[in-house]
């Protein structure tokens, strides 16, 4: 059996003259947190709604669960979890109330167990103690915790997750984040879009950034941001340590020396062994941002995030 989860072929969708999604091959595999990176307006809430089945190709095609989307969404879609843009949710019922509603509105939900399951996935984005407060006083990042167990429901295998942490705060951000690792380790597949770096580079496996509706690159973050061979020094007396190590120094700016070699432990020992004092030592890597804004540059476009 293949692990491919999610697989797209020259997915396109234009919007009269606007081509919102350009011609992308997504490839999101069984155990990824995938990351899909873009800017505001990149293309990517256009793409999970293709993903879901929500807004018809222009051309090419999706498969989700090694199925083909929309024609047999009825099958797959019960073991996808979405959320998508700001959850809807009835303000005058209880949040353990909408979610009775949302499980009983899908195909074949059992009603034995539902409301064990909703007060787990309830505890689980930490609304177990407001489950049966009315989703009026809510605040947003209480309402997007609420759309995220909804998704959740179902113990799906996949989740797909359009800008999760969207209205949260740090500690929101920080619980939501957890709950994703979480439910990976136990098997769950994440495709989450974020339009933040950061947020994506502690969270992904695989990354995929959107530029314009085009994808300029996709690639595994231990791949994108593998050591370069180089090792980072920090020195209080760079000038000297720049005399000792000579024309290994790749550059320098101000305590901070990129040299030749992937061994911090040789580079000290040389630096040491001539009484260079040493302040930091690390394996030289690209950031995520590195990659991205050279990935952008390379593909003629703007920066994508
Ligand atoms: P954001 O993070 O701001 O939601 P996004 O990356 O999700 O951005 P999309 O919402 O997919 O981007 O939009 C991509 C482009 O397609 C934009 O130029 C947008 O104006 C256009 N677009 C999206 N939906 C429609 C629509 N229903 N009709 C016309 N144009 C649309």
């Amino acid at each position: 059996m293949s692990d491919t989860v999610i697989a797209t072929h020259g997915l396109r969708k234009a919007y009269g003259a606007v081509t919102a999604v350009d011609g992308i091959d997504l490839d999101v595999r069984a155990g990824d947190v995938y990351g899909f990176l873009g800017a505001n307006g990149s293309g990517k809430t256009t793409t999970v709604r293709m993903l879901l089945g929500l807004v018809l190709p222009t051309a090419g095609t999706v498969e989700v669960l090694g199925r083909p989307i929309p024609r047999a969404g009825r099958e797959v879609l019960p073991r996808v979890g979405a959320l998508i843009e700001g959850p809807a949710a009835y303000p005058h019922l209880s949040a353990s109330a909408n979610l009775s509603l949302m499980d009983a509105a899908g195909p074949g939900g059992a009603r034995r167990g539902r409301g064990q399951r909703i007060a787990e996935v309830l505890d689980q984005v930490g609304l177990g103690g407001v489950g049966k407060r009315q989703v009026r006083g809510f605040s947003l990042g209480m309402r997007q915790r609420l759309g995220l167990a909804g998704a959740l429901l179902r113990r799906p295998d996949l989740l797909v997750l359009d800008e999760p942490t969207n209205g949260l705060d740090p500690q929101g951000i920080h619980e939501i984040r957890t709950l994703l690792l979480d439910l990976n380790r136990t098997g769950t597949t994440v495709f989450l879009s974020s339009h933040l770096l950061a947020e994506i580079e502690q969270l992904a496996t695989r990354v995929g950034v959107l530029d314009r509706g085009r994808v300029v690159l996709q690639d595994d973050l231990a791949t994108l941001t593998a050591p370069t061979g180089a090792t980072v020094v920090r020195t209080p007396d760079p000038a000297r340590a720049v005399r000792e190590l000579g024309d290994r120094v790749l550059s320098a700016e101000g305590d901070r020396l990129v040299v030749r070699g992937s061994e911090p432990a040789e580079v000290n020992a040389v630096l040491v062994g001539a009484g260079v004092p040493v302040s930091g030592l690390a394996l030289d890597r690209p950031t995520l941002e590195d990659v991205v804004l050279a990935a952008a540059a390379g593909s003629g476009d703007r920066v994508a995030a």
